[in-house]
């Protein structure tokens, strides 16, 4: 239960502010990514370093409150922040630490990843992660982690060599390959359900300048590029990735005047390997046909990881649906087709990421994610800044999604759901479900950490 006495009790003990409703700062750190979520904690700790977030953590076992952990607070069903309860927010245990001899990054639980790739890149590396930079480390990496570099360096969590973590009990625990092995597992893609990661250690690769962009073509040749993309990307060199996407050109530049706001669909390409072949490599992708627009050439790593920044500020509507596919059949084609041919709004998108390559060469048990046998992780996203448009950008990513899924090879990418109740979870995790149902009992038997895609103890 949440009193005065204790109030006064825990704000004591904390380093951080404590924030309760109406005191200045509280209605900026609620504040959700997707403004569809709007959440009201009892609380919100702004926890200055892992000792507060121990505080808070045995604060919410001994008086049986409602937790939540916000990262980056991007996640699309608003799990990043409760009602009623006491919100952690890590923004302030941010810090990345490049040790370059080693190719390791340490960072720190609240930490974004624009801030890991700024800090990198001045190494020459880059850590995998996803294409908008203001996305949480956290929320990110425990999912899984898709993006630019997947194909040639696998999912994040395909890096991540060792986490610092606060369980339920309030211990503090490395867990790594060889301590507390089988947390280590569970939190590679099995969210925020074992306790809150206060320092992330990552692999880094050599990635410096990439040769990216978008390639778009009209809308009438969907089904073609469709077609062509499905066999050509899976045959491609892995320091290649490119995800098919559908979209409407947004109305400004550096986009040409002719094509503002014209529905097209195209592969936005990243190839991260070798300069000099990036040519050879875009040669057969350019024969194909000639797209309509062709913005790739070589670009500094991070300025290809905040290329969609300005197009999705925080504070919009969101709602999202997604899944996984093993092929895109010519019978599946048309049903993409013809929902990516309708999108809701201008920032509406559908996007297919692939994730063959390397994350294809772990095995389904070795983590947590077992989708390594899909080659694409789908995404249907409606997205606008009007709350009256909610319904409309829910039922075609509804729509979109019912018509798709006949072809999908089930379950879907839990940064990508929505609050979809338990069987999408169980679907998700598929044979790996019960040994995260054992881990979740060992770290977590009361489920204080259920703010997130839940795994029931
Ligand atoms: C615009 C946009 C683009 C995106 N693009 C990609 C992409 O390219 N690739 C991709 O893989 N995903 C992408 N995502 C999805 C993203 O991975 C999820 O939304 C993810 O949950 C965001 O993490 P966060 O820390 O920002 O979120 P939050 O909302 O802060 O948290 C999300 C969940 O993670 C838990 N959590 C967060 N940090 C911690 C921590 N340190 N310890 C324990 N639990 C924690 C929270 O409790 C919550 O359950 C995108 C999302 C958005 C909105």
């Amino acid at each position: 239960m949440i009193t005065d006495a204790n109030i006064a009790t825990l704000k004591g003990a904390l380093r951080g502010a404590l924030l309760q409703p109406g005191d200045p700062g509280y209605d900026d750190r609620r504040k959700l990514f997707n403004a569809m979520m709007d959440r009201h904690p009892r609380l919100i700790a702004a926890c200055a370093d892992v000792a507060d977030v121990v505080t808070c953590v045995k604060f919410a076992a001994a008086e049986k409150v409602l937790l939540s952990i916000k990262g980056g607070g991007h996640n699309a069903a608003g799990l990043g922040m409760c009602d009623d309860g006491l919100a952690i927010d890590l923004a302030h245990i941010r810090y990345v630490h490049v040790d370059a001899a080693r190719r390791t990054v340490r960072v720190g639980g609240g930490t974004t990843w624009g801030e890991v790739d700024h800090a990198t890149h001045a190494y020459g590396l880059a850590v995998p992660s996803g294409i908008i930079s203001t996305t949480g480390v956290g929320g990110l990496t425990l999912g899984g982690g898709v993006g630019h570099l997947s194909r040639r360096c696998g999912l994040t969590i395909d890096n991540l060599l060792s986490v610092d973590i606060v369980l339920a009990d309030g211990r503090i625990v490395t867990a790594d390959a060889k301590s507390h092995a089988d947390l280590f597992w569970a939190v590679r893609g099995g969210g925020g359900n074992f306790g809150v990661v206060t320092s992330f250690l990552f692999k880094a690769h050599e990635v410096h300048t990439d040769y990216a962009g978008p390639m778009l073509y009209p809308l009438e040749d969907a089904a073609e590029v469709m077609r062509w993309y499905r066999s050509f990307i899976q045959k491609a060199p892995t320091d290649l990735t490119g995800f098919f996407a559908f979209l409407i050109v947004p109305p400004g530049p550096p986009f040409p005047v002719h094509l503002h706001n014209k529905p097209m669909c195209g592969v936005v390409w990243c190839y991260a390997g070798p300069l000099k072949k990036a040519e050879k490599v875009f040669k057969p992708i350019r024969a194909f046909k000639k797209a309509a627009l062709d913005m790739t050439g070589p670009l500094p790593h991070p300025v290809v990881q905040s290329m969609f920044d300005a197009l999705y500020p925080p504070g919009q509507q969101w709602y999202w649906k997604a899944g996984f596919f093993r092929e895109l059949s010519d019978e599946a084609i048309p049903a993409f087709v013809k929902h990516g041919s309708n999108l809701p709004t201008w920032q509406s998108t559908m996007h297919l990421y692939p994730i063959d390559g390397a994350p294809s060469r772990v095995k389904p048990s070795a983590t947590a994610w077992v989708h390594r046998e899909a080659v694409w992780a789908q995404v249907i996203v409606g997205v606008d800044p009007s709350p009256s448009n909610r319904e409309k950008l829910m039922k075609w990513a509804r729509d979109y999604w019912t018509a798709t899924q006949p072809f999908s090879s089930g379950g879907a990418y839990i940064n990508f759901m929505m609050d979809e109740g338990v069987d999408p979870i169980k679907a998700t995790y598929g044979k790996n479900y019960a040994r995260l149902v054992k881990i979740k009992r060992k770290y977590d038997p009361t489920n204080l950490f259920r703010v997130n895609q839940n795994i029931k103890p």
